[in-house]
């Protein structure tokens, strides 16, 4: 047995292992997540490894050698873990070591040693060399040697792609607890802060990391999360904004020196484009101007320029709706309306500029909370969120034994039944027709479950009938009164300039949406007599795992009670 298999000597970390950057974490004793940073200083680590006559560069380190050493630097490689050569796309590594063929995996051709000749190291063992890194400055930092963690992965790492990254790091001295995937990493991380209420809600992670964008559409119910819907993209990430930038530094430098020539024509010149425009990014993020300084981008001629946020949100405009864009469609693929998103967590370190977090905020409805630094000061830094989530569940399961932890996230548990409709009541007095529908257990909750609440009953009191029903939610869609027409022509006939005509379009109003609940099946029925005037019904609905349910309902401070019981 190893080390990380004994869960009385485990020391475990969260490891978060993103194609661009990757970052570990522990939890301290009070159960807070701390973020380690490396013997640089960073806490933010590249995910790249550069070779040096046999010297090993990591990190930071490993990133300033793309400009002199690209071809003995390996970046850009976690997702070809597990993968064929065929399926992968290599496009990220055009400025580092390419990905190769070997056998029926992938490999990179680099000189790792000191002698003159290239070695064939596969993706497997890069893999295991970084992991290394990461373990080495996680054991530092704590005095004692790491030897179990929480990895996260994507939600579309197949079977494959976690048994190759399970013994990549069994080959770096880490047992693998448990994976967990990134945007219910992201979810922990807010939840497990003391001041977080674990009400159900609907909460959409959106994830603008450096290579792609994953959105996850999550159901939270009772603390257990349900995945809905998921999407991913490799063509809106931050490559394409550093690219903006990229682009308008080019342009500059052409202006103001015709003679250097293209900085994007030359290996080198583009290599120190980029990483500076990823720093001009960055710092766009805090500041409303950055400046950009590069000593012999091309032609041997220094240059040095500065951009305002403003223009940056303007070129990058594009790419900040493509994103949004993601968002929507995940919610609609999830079969939900905007409305029904509690919250929008914003992840990946581009989240981390304001652009992105307003340009959502706008396309959702006010009462979605958007949970990013620049809207919400209690927001948690984006690049952050799947490592702390990683080591909250670190310090969870790290006293179990491994197969406990296997037995417990084997698909056959965690597969359980869900709700597929809300659940909830209607009081209804007198008329038969009047009642509002109370939802009481929300649809996507796993089963078995059991929710109170408490109803208000119609005011006047007295006999109150009660249905327990199923529910569909329902938009409800108010037009805008349209403008009587004379008022119009007038109008019109004042302001003939096109600017205006915008005007009268947007003075027409926005139609009004609104969540309502439709009754779709009444399960049960129960008559409550005599009630006070005003007073409230405890309602409580268990629901097993084979979907029978049982309902009590009682009235608050009253005698008795009716208890039902219904199946299937
Ligand atoms: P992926 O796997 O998609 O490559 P990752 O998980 O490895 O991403 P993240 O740390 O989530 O990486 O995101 C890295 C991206 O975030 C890079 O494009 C980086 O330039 C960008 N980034 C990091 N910090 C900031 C910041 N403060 N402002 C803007 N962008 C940032």
């Amino acid at each position: 047995m190893s080390a990380g298999n004994d869960p009385a000597q485990r020391v475990a970390i969260g490891i978060s292992f993103g194609n661009s950057y990757s970052s570990i974490a522990f939890t301290s004793g009070e159960g807070k997540a701390e973020v380690i940073a490396n013997e640089d200083g960073d806490r933010q680590i590249p995910s790249i490894l550069s070779y040096v006559e046999g010297e090993e560069l990591h990190g930071g380190q490993a990133k300033g050698q793309l400009i002199r050493n690209s071809k003995n630097t390996v970046a850009y490689f976690r997702d070809f873990l597990g993968q064929e050569f065929k399926n992968i796309d290599p496009t990220p590594c055009h400025q580092s070591a390419h990905p190769i063929q070997n056998k029926s995996s992938i490999a990179f051709q680099i000189r790792d040693t000191e002698a003159e000749d290239q070695n064939t190291v596969s993706v497997s063992e890069i893999t295991t060399r970084h992991l290394k890194r990461l373990r080495n400055s996680a054991s530092d930092y704590l005095g004692k040697t790491v030897n179990a963690a929480v990895v996260t992965v994507p939600t579309n790492f197949s079977n494959t792609q976690k048994s190759a990254l399970n013994k990549a790091a069994k080959d770096a001295g880490i047992e693998v607890l448990q994976f967990i995937n990134e945007p219910v990493a992201a979810v922990l991380a807010y939840d497990a802060r003391p001041q977080a209420q674990l009400a159900d809600k609907i909460v959409v992670v959106a994830d603008l990391g450096g290579t792609r964008s994953d959105i996850a559409v999550i159901a939270s119910r009772g603390g257990i999360y349900t995945i809905l819907a998921t999407v991913h993209d490799y063509e809106v990430s931050g490559i394409q904004l550093d690219q903006v930038l990229m682009d308008y530094f080019a342009k500059e430098f052409i202006k103001k020196h015709k003679s250097g020539g293209d900085p994007r024509e030359n290996d080198r010149s583009l290599a120190k484009l980029k990483l500076e425009s990823e720093a001009v990014k960055k710092s766009l993020s805090i500041g409303t101007t950055a400046n950009f300084s590069v000593e012999s981008l091309a032609g041997g001629i220094d240059f040095t320029a500065t951009i305002n946020r403003t223009r940056y949100e303007l070129l990058a405009s594009k790419h900040f709706a493509a994103f949004t864009r993601l968002v929507a469609h995940a919610v609609e693929k999830a079969q939900l309306d905007p409305l029904d998103v509690t919250e929008i967590i914003l992840a990946g370190g581009n989240s981390n500029s304001p652009k992105i977090a307003s340009t959502i905020t706008n396309a959702f409805p006010g009462a979605t909370v958007v949970l990013a630094p620049s809207t919400s000061p209690t927001a948690i830094n984006p690049s952050e969120l799947s490592v702390r989530g990683a080591a909250i569940q670190a310090s969870l399961i790290q006293e179990f034994e491994l197969e406990d932890i296997e037995q417990s996230t084997h698909p056959m548990v965690t597969v359980t039944p869900h709700l597929s409709h809300a659940v909830g009541v209607l009081c209804i007095s007198g008329d038969e027709t009047s009642g509002v529908f109370h939802p009481i257990v929300d649809a996507e909750t796993p089963l078995p479950v059991r929710r109170t609440a408490l109803i208000t009953t119609p005011r006047e009191g007295g006999n109150v009938l009660i249905k327990l029903a199923e529910g569909a939610r329902h938009i409800k869609v108010t037009k805008p009164e349209p403008k009587p027409k004379k008022e119009k022509e007038e109008k019109d006939d004042d302001d003939d300039d096109d600017e205006d005509s915008d005007e009268d379009e947007s003075e027409e109003g926005e139609e009004l949406r609104e969540k309502t609940w439709k009754v779709s099946n009444v399960l049960s029925e129960a008559a409550l007599r005599g009630l006070k005037k005003g007073s409230k019904v405890e309602v409580q609905i268990n629901i097993s795992a084979d979907l029978n349910a049982n309902c009590i309902f009682r009235e608050v401070g009253g005698k008795g009670g009716v208890r039902g019981l219904l199946s299937g």
